[in-house]
């Protein structure tokens, strides 16, 4: 019998700010898990936004987390490095008919969805695109694509259901340790942007990529992206890659019940440990 494979976390900020108590939690409970699993602790970068994303946002996070105590492997990976990879797995879904381009502004879909009261919107609160360029004749795209049109590429939801199997899923592990299956409902995400105008790639798609490159066994994060699991997941089936165990952690709530990023719970950690707080200190208010 072979030995069973060595697990493998890993804690990906994007750099565009300063980490907070939300982010200690995550990166400290990914590293203490692969302590005690005797496993692999990554670290990912995930700078695709160039807007956003700031070396100096990069460096401020490598030297929070050392000073939490936290040691990871290195080379980083920055996404920002690898569009390669990401190109090549949106090659693969066009050439499966899996993607379209789409030309439409923010200010189009507003448009397209106003006056439909009810409309569905995603898991980020984005109304689910209602199709208008997925059946655009070919001379229209060909036209746009000749001027020079920008484009996104969606994923064809509905053709990527029927390819698939109906009952995909993945285990969940509880914050008490249990396992239960969950299945996964990439509806709730409609026809999802893979490549976005800006950038030829997007959050979703390089997640799943990088988490089947890096050979992450346990992706721990934050519940906030735990609607995102249910995309992740068709995406990991129509790319053919491995399903990691997920644990979707609770989010850090201030008094008033909301979420860590808008409260003012959110000082930035090096504002907690400039106010003399210790690396202990930190490890106890997130409650671990
Ligand atoms: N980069 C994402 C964030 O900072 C996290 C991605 C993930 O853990 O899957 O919110």
């Amino acid at each position: 019998m072979s030995a069973p494979a060595q697990q493998v976390f890993r804690f990906a900020p994007s750099p565009n700010g300063l980490l907070h108590l939300g982010h200690a939690l995550s990166a400290l409970l990914n590293f203490r898990l692969a302590r005690a699993a005797q496993g692999r602790f990554l670290l990912r970068i995930e700078d695709i936004d160039p807007v956003r994303s700031r070396p100096e946002f990069v460096r401020a996070i490598e030297d929070d987390l050392t000073w939490l105590g936290l040691v990871w492997e290195k080379p980083v990976r920055h996404q920002s490095h690898h569009m390669a990879d990401y190109a090549r797995a949106l090659d693969a879904l066009a050439l499966r008919g899996l993607l379209y381009p789409c030309f439409c502004t923010r200010g189009d879909l507003a448009r397209a969805v106003a006056g439909r009261p009810g409309w569905p919107h995603d898991p980020d609160g984005a109304p689910l695109y209602p199709g208008t360029c997925r059946d655009m004749p070919q001379a229209a795209r060909a036209l746009l694509h000749a001027i020079g049109a920008p484009f996104a590429q969606r994923l064809d939801l509905a053709k990527a259901l029927a390819a698939l199997p109906l009952d995909m899923g993945w285990r969940e592990t509880c914050a008490d340790g249990s396992a239960r299956s969950e299945r996964a409902n990439p509806a709730l995400w409609g026809d999802a942007i893979l490549a976005r105008k800006d950038v030829p790639a997007s959050y979703h798609l390089c997640v799943v990529v990088d988490d089947a490159l890096q050979g992450v066994s346990d992706v721990v994060r934050g519940a906030d992206l735990a609607a995102s699991t249910h995309l992740h997941r068709l995406l990991q089936a129509v790319l053919s890659l491995p399903v990691p165990r997920y644990h979707h952690h609770s989010l850090i709530i201030d008094e008033a019940g909301a979420k860590l990023a808008k409260s003012r719970l959110s000082q930035p950690l090096r504002q907690w440990r400039a106010q003399g707080a210790t690396p202990d200190d930190i490890a106890r208010q997130v409650g671990l």
